[in-house]
């Protein structure tokens, strides 16, 4: 029997699989010899998050409010932010202006840049774009920096797996990021922003430039925003790439480079877009901040647990009855945002195999763990895995799920920029690996290799694409490793 699963493919991977171990043991070794001469900001840095910046994780803003809530969901209709998240209204400055958008914005910015970050950090607003990095201590950093020409980016790349929730931001709520733009721009100091929008979002970034034009016309940005004597010029540029989902590749796309991430220091704050300094804010967080100023941070802190404030926006896909983006409160249970608003999982909750609640780059989580979980940075980082994007995709146990491993672990093949090695080298490996689990050609070592692989790939590269590949491969492994070794004995047999 052992003659016949030592197929020759087998063999040969397992060859690669000593190379791999003597590679590791010279690695090692030469990690033991070098750190003397390696100045230490030379150092590859890990980076667990694409987007974060340079601060602690553990730091909260300084005077963010706190919560004593337990029960959290369904949101009500009157603490919606986006009233029209399903275009079933108009959605230029006439209709924005009727849900509220541009309301007294003027005042806003009368009240001050200090006012403005005050209320940023008393909201505990956490980033949307999958770093839940607080926006109050990264805003703080361009805002410290006594430099002209500072910039303000606006992600909408949103080339994660699952996600769509931007795409219906700049769809249907096009003002509220233009007003996003202004107020953060007010409050860092910023006199240009720059929106960058993928390149296949043709009729989103069409609707961006229309309400540009207007916010334009009315007077609402330009040379003399809301008469305010505020500047801000907002400019839509394209581009498409998964890896500008990274901030620093997002930078070097927009200035014409290959966009690959950048090494730090220098960070963006001190040298980013041309040498200006620079910020990069998701769409989700900035829409969020007119509604959050002109409702006051009191209001944004009653929804959502302790340091998880505020209303999300989750996209809910894959073997679910009604696939869908919602905004809900944050921190409400995982099955109740599914149940209520998808229409609950094909063929009952009981069908549920696993589920990856922040998009393809967060761990995979057992249905165990999904029925008790509740949807927000803290509660999802506790059960080992992370809210990333809160792109919900859930696999339920009608399909194979060694067919779905093969793929995900495919998409970011093609997606590395091949700077570091291990990354690299994962991304040729790892995909390899998977396809022969699907097939069973393989020996159960094999399942012992990925960890090894996985091992090397964490916290080793410039940027998180690494580590997404890694999570992805490690969770994987964790929930199908029976399924995988029955696949095995049965090709064998
Ligand atoms: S090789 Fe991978 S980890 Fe390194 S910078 Fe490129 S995408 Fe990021």
């Amino acid at each position: 029997m052992l003659a016949k699963m030592l197929s020759q493919k087998a063999l040969g991977l397992l060859r690669q699989w000593q190379a791999l171990a003597n590679w590791r043991d010279l690695s090692q070794l030469r990690g033991k010899q070098a750190p003397k001469d390696q100045p230490k900001d030379q150092k590859p840095k890990g980076n667990a998050k694409p987007t974060t910046s340079t601060a602690d994780d553990s730091k909260v803003p300084e005077g963010m409010l706190s919560s004593t809530k337990s029960v959290f969901g369904p949101l009500v209709d009157c603490d919606r932010i986006f009233q029209n998240l399903y275009g079933r209204h108009d959605w230029r400055l006439q209709g924005a202006r009727k849900r509220g958008d541009w309301h007294r914005t003027a005042d806003l910015i009368k009240m001050g840049p200090d006012w403005i970050m005050g209320e940023v950090k008393r909201s505990g607003l956490r980033g949307r774009g999958g770093s839940g990095y607080y926006a109050g201590l990264k805003w703080e950093y361009l805002r410290k920096v006594q430099a002209k020409g500072k910039v303000l980016i606006v992600n909408c790349a949103e080339g994660e797996p699952g996600t769509c929730k931007d795409r219906e931001i700049l769809r249907h709520e096009p003002h509220k990021i233009i007003e996003g733009c202004l107020l953060a721009g007010c409050a860092m100091g910023c006199e240009r922003c720059i929106v960058y929008v993928r390149n296949r979002f043709y009729n989103e970034a069409c609707n961006l430039q229309l309400a540009l034009a207007e916010a334009y016309c009315c007077g609402l940005i330009g040379c003399n925003s809301c008469e305010t004597g505020v500047k801000l010029d907002i400019i839509v540029q394209r581009g498409d790439r998964y890896l500008t989902g990274e901030e620093t590749a997002l930078v070097n796309c927009l200035m014409g480079k290959l966009a690959r991430p950048r090494r730090r220091p220098p960070f963006l704050h001190e040298q980013g877009y041309f040498d200006h300094p620079c910020v990069v804010v998701n769409t989700e967080t900035l829409a969020v901040l007119p509604t959050m100023l002109r409702r006051g941070a009191v209001w944004f802190t009653s929804l959502g647990s302790d340091k998880n404030f505020g209303t999300k926006l989750f996209c809910i896909s894959g073997h679910v009855v009604n696939p869908c983006t919602v905004e809900e409160e944050m921190s409400m249970p995982l099955r109740n945002i599914i149940e209520r608003h998808a229409g609950g999982v094909c063929g009952g909750w009981d069908n549920l195999l696993a589920l990856w609640p922040g998009g393809l780059s967060t761990p995979l989580m057992g249905a165990a763990c999904a029925g008790q979980v509740l949807m927000d940075f803290d509660h999802l980082s506790a059960a080992g895995s992370e809210l990333g994007t809160a792109a919900i995709i859930v696999i339920s146990k009608d399909c194979d799920p060694l067919l779905v491993m093969q793929h995900s672990i495919e998409f970011f093949m093609d997606q590395t920029c091949k700077q570091c090695t291990p990354c690299r080298d994962g991304a040729i490996w790892l995909p390899e690996l998977f396809s022969n689990f699907v097939k069973g050609e393989a020996v159960p070592q094999m399942i012992e290799f990925v960890d090894i692989i996985r091992k090397k790939m964490e916290n080793s590269t410039i940027c998180g694409l690494c580590d997404s590949q890694a999570n992805l491969a490690g969770s994987l492994i964790q929930h199908f490793r029976p399924l995988i070794e029955a696949r095995i004995l049965e090709y064998a047999n």
